[in-house]
């Protein structure tokens, strides 16, 4: 058994996480897949009509990651009581502006050592989004170097934001027009990126910051902010294996103008 007083048990230990998150984000877009399945089809017709060895095969991979998994719950650590406290409007408001001004000040940070997307980028990209945008997009890769947790998150945390992102250990951050790569860029984490800058020019800094803010609170899971949901599904559509095309652009304002945010 890995123990933390071992350093090279404290490497492996990082690579472990790296590869449980990586396992985690493929678990999240198949699960937004299926997600949209089910509201697109009803079970009678996915039964029926669907291929019977593609149905048989995801119901055993569905199967067999839940008894994986579900072995794993039993054995994690109970964490110490923690007390949730529910945040007030006030303190609501006030991480708004926490998040738009931590979103403002990483463009600024990280803009000059920024560099446009390749062409051969905007071409990968261009069926998917506006061109003027993808010439907009600045892309900063940290190498290893990783963005630091903004000072704010400790207050927050102290005022009941349980739970929040781990921003060294993302993979990719957006700052409003400018993605950061906390190791190296991947063109799925680029196209999720690449969706949250499409969701901040629809809906305007502020209300993201917001729309980001109140989603976190419903279920204080990173991955459950629809904003967030939104970015994972339409990447996974990008990554499969015969990529569809579609207009982020059109997704966003549609999910905006439905209050699916
Ligand atoms: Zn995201």
């Amino acid at each position: 058994m890995y123990s933390y007083e071992n350093p090279e048990d404290r490497v492996l230990i990082v690579q472990m996480n790296s590869e449980l998150r990586h396992a985690q984000l493929e678990l999240l877009s198949a699960h937004c897949a299926t997600h949209q399945l089910g509201l697109h089809y009803s079970a009678d017709d996915l039964a029926r009509f669907g291929r019977r060895d593609v149905l048989r095969k995801s119901a055993e991979a569905a199967s067999a990651l839940n008894e994986f998994y579900s072995s794993l719950e039993k054995h994690i650590p109970e964490p110490a009581a923690t007390h949730c406290p529910v945040p007030t409007e006030e303190q609501i408001a006030q991480a708004v502006q926490w998040l738009s001004s931590c979103l403002r000040n990483g463009r600024e940070r990280y803009l000059p050592q920024s560099h446009a997307l390749s062409s051969q980028q905007i071409a990968t990209f261009s069926p998917y989004f506006p061109e003027p945008l993808l010439k907009c997009i600045r892309i900063a890769e940290l190498n290893g170097a990783r963005v630091p947790e903004p000072e704010f998150v400790a207050q927050a945390r102290a005022m009941g934001f349980t739970n929040l992102p781990d921003l060294p250990h993302m993979e990719s951050l957006t700052f409003i027009d400018l993605v950061v790569f906390n190791e190296r860029l991947t063109e799925r984490a680029l196209f999720h990126s690449l969706v949250h800058s499409v969701q901040i020019q629809a809906v305007g800094l502020e209300r993201y910051a917001e729309l980001w803010v109140r989603g976190f609170l419903r279920t204080r899971a990173h991955f459950t902010v629809r904003l967030e949901v939104h970015a994972f599904s339409l990447a996974s559509r990008f990554a499969r294996p015969v990529p569809e095309r579609f207009s982020v652009e059109d997704e966003v304002l549609r999910w905006a103008a439905d209050e699916r945010y």
